[in-house]
C-alpha cells in the first residue's frame, strides 16, 4: 500500500475495544468515556475479513490495542485468527500488563510475536496515582510471566510525567538491565484537552547517561517504528525514544489505524475517518481494498499537535 506521499503503508494497529481497567491521567478521564455500544463494536471475525483484505495490498504486520486489550473476552482468539492470515509477518499487542500474567499462555500459543507492556514508574504509590487504580505488581507479574517465552519480543512503553521523571526514567530504564527487553520513553502527546509539559527526548537522555555512562546510539533500525535506540554498556536490551513533539517522525509513518468501530483513521492526529464497517455489515466486502486504497491519497503528511482544538478524541478512543 502506498500513500499519496509515496510512503509505504505496511502496518495497522487495531483497537479492539474503548474500555479499559486502568483510567491513566493523560489517556482517560477519571468517569471514564461514553462507551460505544458491543453491537457497534467490529467481531473477531470483522477484523479478521478486513485484515485478509489488507493482507492482499500489502499489510504485514499488525498491532492489537485499545483501550486494554485484555480486558476484551478471549483476545488469544484474535491473535489465532490474524497469525495464519498468509502475508502477515508479526501479530503484537499493547497492553497495560494488568492482566498479562492471566493470559500470557494463550497468547503465545496463539502465536503472538511481541508484546509491548506500558510502564511510566517503578514506585506503587505514583503508578497507583497515574492510572488512578492500577496495581503496579500485577504489570510485574506480567513482565516476568511473558519472560518464560523467549520467543516473543517484549518491549516497555514509558510515558514520562511528573517532577520526579529523572529518576523515574533512570529506574524504569532499569528493566533493560535486568531483563532482556527494550524500554522506549514516549513523549506525552497534547490529545484531547491535555496540556501537560512533554518531557523531551534529549533531557532524558542526558539523565540517564548521568546514572549509566555514555550511551552508544544504535546505527542499525530496529523494527519498523518511529523509535531510535541506544545501548548502554551492560544492558541486555536497548533504550528507545519515541518522541512525536520533539521529533517528528512521519516523513517515515507507515501505519494506519482501525478504531474499536471500525473506522479506518489514517493519522494519530486526524479526524479523517473511513467507515470499513459499514461496507462489510452492507456485504460489500469487495470494496474494501479499492476504498482503502483510495483513502491512503489523503493520508496527512504529518501530525499536527501544535495545533490545538483538531483532536478532540483520547488515546484509549483512538487506539494507541
Ligand atoms: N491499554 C493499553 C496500554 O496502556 O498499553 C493499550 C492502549 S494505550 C492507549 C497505548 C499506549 O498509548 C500506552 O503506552 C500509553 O502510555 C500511550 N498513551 C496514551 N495516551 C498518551 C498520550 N497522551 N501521549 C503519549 N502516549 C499516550
Ligand atoms: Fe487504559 Fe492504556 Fe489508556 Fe492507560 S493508557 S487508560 S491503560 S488505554
Amino acid at each position: 500500500m502506498k500513500d499519496g506521499y509515496g510512503r509505504t503503508i505496511d502496518y495497522l494497529r487495531i483497537s479492539i475495544t474503548d474500555r479499559c481497567n486502568l483510567r491513566c491521567m493523560y489517556c482517560m478521564p477519571e468517569a471514564g468515556i461514553p462507551y460505544l455500544a458491543h453491537r457497534d463494536i467490529l467481531t473477531y471475525e470483522e477484523i479478521e475479513t478486513i485484515c485478509r483484505a489488507l493482507a492482499q495490498i500489502g499489510l504485514e504486520h499488525v498491532r492489537i490495542t485499545g483501550g486494554e486489550p485484555l480486558v476484551r473476552q478471549q483476545c488469544w482468539r484474535l491473535v489465532e485468527k490474524l497469525r495464519v492470515i498468509s502475508g502477515i509477518q508479526t501479530v503484537a499487542l499493547t497492553t497495560n500488563g494488568i492482566l498479562l500474567a492471566q493470559y500470557a499462555q494463550q497468547l503465545v500459543s496463539a502465536g503472538l510475536d511481541g508484546v509491548n507492556i506500558s510502564l511510566d514508574t517503578m514506585d506503587a504509590a505514583v503508578y497507583r496515582e497515574i492510572t488512578r487504580c492500577g496495581d503496579v505488581s500485577r504489570v510485574l507479574a506480567g513482565l516476568e510471566a511473558i519472560q518464560q517465552y523467549p520467543q516473543v519480543t517484549v518491549k516497555i512503553n514509558s510515558v514520562l510525567s511528573g517532577t520526579n521523571w529523572k529518576q523515574t526514567a533512570i529506574s524504569v530504564a532499569e528493566l533493560a538491565k535486568r531483563y532482556p527487553v527494550h524500554v522506549r520513553f514516549i513523549e506525552r502527546m497534547p490529545l484531547a484537552e491535555d496540556n501537560a509539559p512533554v518531557c523531551p527526548q534529549d533531557d532524558v537522555l542526558a539523565a540517564l547517561q548521568t546514572a549509566y555512562g555514555a550511551a552508544q546510539p544504535c546505527e542499525k533500525p530496529m523494527g519498523f517504528g518511529p523509535s531510535t535506540y541506544v545501548q548502554f554498556a551492560g544492558f541486555r536490551g536497548k533504550i528507545g525514544f519515541i518522541s512525536a513533539v520533539s521529533h517528528k517522525f512521519c516523513e517515515d509513518c507507515n501505519r494506519i489505524r482501525l478504531t474499536a468501530n471500525g473506522k479506518l483513521r489514517l493519522c494519530l492526529q486526524s479526524n479523517q475517518m473511513i467507515d470499513l464497517r459499514a461496507l462489510l455489515r452492507q456485504g460489500r466486502i469487495d470494496e474494501l481494498i479499492p476504498t482503502v486504497q483510495e483513502a491512503l491519497k489523503y493520508k496527512p503528511q504529518a501530525h499536527c499537535f501544535g495545533q490545538r482544538g483538531i483532536e478532540t478524541a483520547c488515546m484509549s478512543q483512538i487506539g494507541g
